[in-house]
């Protein structure tokens, strides 16, 4: 960390602490030339990836969209709203954690397809029947067919 006084290369870290918010790192720094001190806020970035759909447009990651889908597949089954939210956190984090800055609809799609399988397989069904509109009837057989494996 250079010094924005001076310019120096080294500078001693004083204090270094949580923001309030504790998604920050506060320190407190002197440069070991002019003995200024500064203080500088370390944080993660992380940021979702942008959607690319089938014909090549983008679109900004839109979480509402993203659980009013896996809502609608959810519909009247057993699965309570904390697992639903578990498994879009689970989605959120590894979207975040890859670092990618896009990710195609499709990829989405399947990670959404991967949390639902776990949570319910009727669910899986619809959202993937919707998702994957079926282009071909051998597709859906051997859907259930996977399904009925586990
Ligand atoms: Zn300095």
């Amino acid at each position: 960390m250079r010094c924005p006084f001076c310019a120096a290369q080294d500078t001693r870290v004083l204090d270094s602490r949580l923001t309030n918010e504790g998604d920050q790192v506060r320190r407190r720094r002197e440069c070991t030339a002019c003995k200024e001190r500064f203080t500088t806020f370390e944080a993660a970035e992380l940021s979702l990836p942008r959607v690319v759909k089938r014909d090549g447009s983008r679109q900004p990651f839109d979480e509402k969209k993203l659980r009013s889908g896996m809502l609608k597949a959810l519909e009247k089954r057993p699965v309570s709203g904390d697992d639903i939210e578990m498994a879009l956190n689970r989605i959120k984090k590894a979207l975040m954690s890859s670092g990618d800055r896009e990710i195609t609809a499709q990829q989405l799609g399947e990670k959404v397809m991967h949390e639902l399988s776990h949570l319910d397989h009727v669910a899986y069904v619809r959202f993937a029947s919707v998702y994957r509109s079926f282009q071909d009837v051998s597709e859906f057989t051997d859907m259930i067919k996977h399904l009925q494996e586990k």
